[in-house]
Formats: structure tokens, C-alpha cells, sequence
């Protein structure tokens, strides 16, 4: 006999935006379709009328999109599909296997729970028992016509030829009542892996308290949709070695259930950082030029109005410092714009002190007469500066690092100034001359 082919679905409820967690879930029934050579339905589960919201509909399609996570069918919308939940409300009815019953909002249709013991073979988990006696008869159609995600759920999975359920393990309760429907309609029941939970790096629940949750709040704060995706595929799976970088490819190519594993899944800043940066610096330059483009817009930079080939020295020049697209500009700020910010310990570190005011005036007067302004000429001339005086290079860098950027910290001086440009560092220097280096303390 054939194989059956792999079909799966990703099934948010529209309720919120799409998080973590529910990415998570979508990528592994996507690396599973794509590894099975199956397919992937988009079903939105949208019955509960007061809580469904459209935005969230295009919020999870933007994300998953984003995410590069496609889908061969859907979106269906369960709430256009209510004749069908409907028809096979009325056959469970007909067979006895569900009753209408008075509930306090109206008429309402109740499944009639077997009491016998049940099992399912989880996929993750392995065997899980339950005592359908312990189950009470519950709701599949709602007094305001609407059925209950449990029966919506199983109906579609079972109309649309589901063959495997792969889904966070809060719906592990769900699943005998599920079974249960598949059992009273007489058809097969789909397969099981239910994953495991992603903790917050305190191991608690995964919340805003630490960060971001949803894919939109991590697109925005600049990480790259392909190292997201590496890094939720590994809260949870691994490709069976101690790799973590891991191409969409690579991973497409290794994934299997049967490798998840049954523990929580713990969430790390720090590692996702590391891992952006990490992509960040393998992009072509020409492309992440281009996804830097809307970060320094938002930032109010014309990227049209920089000098040919300006941006692209400062980006290189900055390669191994940032973490995300949006820290580009918070690193590089200071080569932007005219006005610069001073950090008030760097200035009375290193500004306010004997010998500053001089020595800075005499890199003025050196700077503003060097010919060219590019890294080789910058660095002989303030080198020569320094041996005039008998001293260290460390004695003028940091003050002048702090007069040109307003911080301690920078890449390269000579390149940083360079790409800041003649007429920008001048003035710069003289700023910090009449704003903190005043007569006095000389
Ligand atoms: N709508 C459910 C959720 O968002 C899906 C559960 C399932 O996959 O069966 O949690």
C-alpha cells in the first residue's frame, strides 16, 4: 500500500498576534510538510465571535510570510464554515452519540463522552491514557449557533484529510475529546505530536516582562526573519548534532518529530543576539543595505541624500558591533547627524581634564590642515601629534573618540572620522573645546 501523503495544518485562532510560541508551531508543521514532501492548510479558527478580530488575520499571515513560512491551502475560515459543523452536529444527534440541552445562554448540542478508557500514542510523548469518565459531556454547538473549537477543530481535520496534529501541548486535554468525535462519526483519527512548552528565560511563562512575544515586535526591533526562524526551530528540535546555525535547507532536510523534545524550551535573549548578528554578518552587503533602509528612514535619515558609497563604508565599518538592523542606527547615530549627544561621564572622564583643552586645540589646528581626510593621512598626522609631544597614543584617543562621537566606545578612530568627514569632526572638537574645556582648566 502507498504512503499516505503528509498533510498538516497550522490553525491560530485570530485572537492576538501571532507570538512565539504559535510561530513555533507553525515552522515545525511547515519543516514537517516541506521534509515529508506534504502539504500545509492554513486554517483560521475564528469561532469565537467576541474574541476573532481581522487585524490579527493579516497580522499571522504578514508573520508567517515574514518568516518565510508558505502554505499550500487556506486560509480556510472556520466561521464560514458553519453548515458543515452544523450537518454533522445533527448526524452525531441522529445517532445518539449528542443531545441538545438548555444552557444558561439558550440551546445548546452536547457530546455524549464515552466512559471507557482511551489511548493515543503521541508522536513526542509517547502513550497517553485517559478515563473518559472523568470527562463530562461537553458543548460542540454554542446557543448562538457557532460550534466549539474542540468540534470545529476535529470536523475540519477530519473534511480536510489531516494526517498529522502537531500543536502545543495545552491542547494535550483537548485531544481525548477530539478522539472521542473521530471515534462517534467512524473515522480515522489523525496522528498526534504535541510540543512542548517555550519558558521565558526565567523559566516562567513566556511574557512581555522579558522582551518581545510576537514576531511582529521582533521584525520591528530589527532581527532577521532567517535567523528567527533558526532559532525558534531550536527551542525544542535540534538536527541531531551541536549545530546551531542551521540553514532553512539543513533543516527542511533533517527535521523529524521524533527528534523534539518532551522538556520545556527555554528562551534566550542572549542567543538569539548572538545569532542575529551572526546573519547579519553573513548577508551580502547590497542586501542588507536594503533591509536597513526602513530602519534608518523610521529614524528620519534620506538615505538618497548620503554620498555614493557612504553608507555602505559606515555599515562595514560596523559589521561586527550590531546586533539588529535597528541598532545599526542607535551605534551609528553620532556620523548622521550634526548635533551629537554627550555622554556625561565620557565628558568629565575624559574632556575635563589637565592637558585636554591644549592638546585638542593642537589636533584642531593639525586636522584642519592635513591634506585629505582619509584613514592613512588621519592616522600620520595624529601620530605626529602625539611623538611632538612625547606621549602615548592612548592619551589622545580617548579624548578626542569622546570630542568626535560622544562616547568611549567606537570602531576604528582614524575610519570613524574619515567617514564623519572633515568639516563635522572640526567642529565637533571646537564644540567640546567651548562647552567643556573652559580657560580655568587648563
Ligand atoms: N486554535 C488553536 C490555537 O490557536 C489551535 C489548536 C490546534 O492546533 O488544534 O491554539
Amino acid at each position: 500500500m502507498a504512503e499516505e501523503k503528509v498533510h498538516v495544518r497550522f490553525s491560530p485562532s485570530p485572537t492576538g498576534s501571532l507570538h512565539i510560541g504559535g510561530a513555533r508551531t507553525a515552522l515545525y508543521n511547515w519543516l514537517f510538510a516541506r521534509h515529508e514532501g506534504g502539504t500545509l492548510s492554513l486554517r483560521i479558527e475564528d469561532t469565537d465571535q467576541t474574541r476573532s478580530e481581522d487585524r490579527f488575520v493579516d497580522d499571522i499571515k504578514e508573520s508567517l510570510e515574514w518568516l518565510g513560512i508558505d502554505w499550500d491551502s487556506g486560509p480556510i475560515f472556520q466561521s464560514r464554515r458553519l453548515m458543515i459543523y452544523d450537518r454533522l452536529a445533527d448526524m452525531l444527534i441522529e445517532g445518539g452519540k449528542a443531545y441538545w440541552s438548555d444552557e444558561e445562554k439558550g440551546r445548546a448540542v452536547r457530546f455524549k463522552m464515552p466512559d471507557s478508557e482511551m489511548e493515543f500514542n503521541d508522536i513526542i510523548r509517547g502513550p497517553i491514557k485517559f478515563d473518559g469518565s472523568l470527562i463530562e459531556d461537553f458543548v460542540i454547538r454554542k446557543a448562538d449557533g457557532y460550534p466549539t473549537y474542540n468540534f470545529a477543530c476535529t470536523v475540519d481535520d477530519i473534511e480536510t484529510g489531516i494526517t498529522h496534529v502537531i500543536r502545543g501541548d495545552d491542547h494535550i486535554t483537548n485531544t481525548p475529546k477530539q478522539i472521542a468525535i473521530c471515534e462517534a462519526l467512524g473515522v480515522i483519527r489523525p496522528r498526534f505530536a504535541h510540543l512542548p512548552m517555550i519558558l521565558g528565560e526565567d523559566g516562567g511563562r513566556l511574557s512581555k516582562r522579558y522582551g518581545a512575544t510576537s514576531v511582529k515586535e521582533y521584525r520591528e526591533l530589527g532581527y532577521l526573519p532567517e535567523a528567527l526562524t533558526n532559532f525558534i526551530a531550536l527551542l525544542g528540535w535540534a538536527p541531531g548534532d551541536d549545530r546551531e546555525m542551521v540553514s532553512r535547507e539543513e533543516m527542511i532536510k533533517c527535521f523529524e518529530l521524533e527528534r523534539v523534545g518532551k522538556t520545556s524550551a527555554r528562551f534566550n535573549n542572549t542567543k538569539l543576539d548572538w545569532m542575529n548578528s551572526l546573519y547579519i554578518r553573513q548577508l551580502p552587503t547590497d542586501d542588507l543595505l536594503r533591509r536597513l533602509m526602513p530602519f534608518l528612514r523610521k529614524a528620519g535619515v534620506e538615505p538618497e541624500k548620503l554620498p555614493e558609497g557612504w553608507l555602505q563604508k559606515v555599515v562595514e565599518l560596523h559589521i561586527e558591533r550590531f546586533k539588529t538592523l535597528a541598532d545599526f542606527y542607535v551605534l551609528t547615530s553620532f556620523l548622521f547627524t550634526d548635533e551629537i549627544e554627550y555622554d556625561p561621564k565620557a565628558v568629565e572622564k575624559h574632556l575635563k581634564k589637565d592637558g585636554v583643552p591644549d592638546l585638542l586645540q593642537e589636533v584642531h589646528a593639525a586636522l584642519s590642515k592635513v591634506e585629505g581626510f582619509d584613514t592613512d593621512s588621519l592616522e600620520k598626522c595624529l601620530r605626529g601629534v602625539v611623538e611632538g609631544r612625547g606621549i602615548g597614543f592612548g592619551k589622545l584617543a580617548q579624548p578626542l573618540r569622546v570630542a568626535v562621537t560622544g562616547k568611549t566606545v567606537s570602531a576604528g578612530l582614524f575610519e570613524t572620522m574619515e567617514l564623519l568627514g572633515r568639516e563635522k569632526t572640526l567642529s565637533r572638537i571646537s564644540h567640546c573645546l567651548n562647552e567643556f574645556c573652559r580657560a580655568g582648566s587648563v
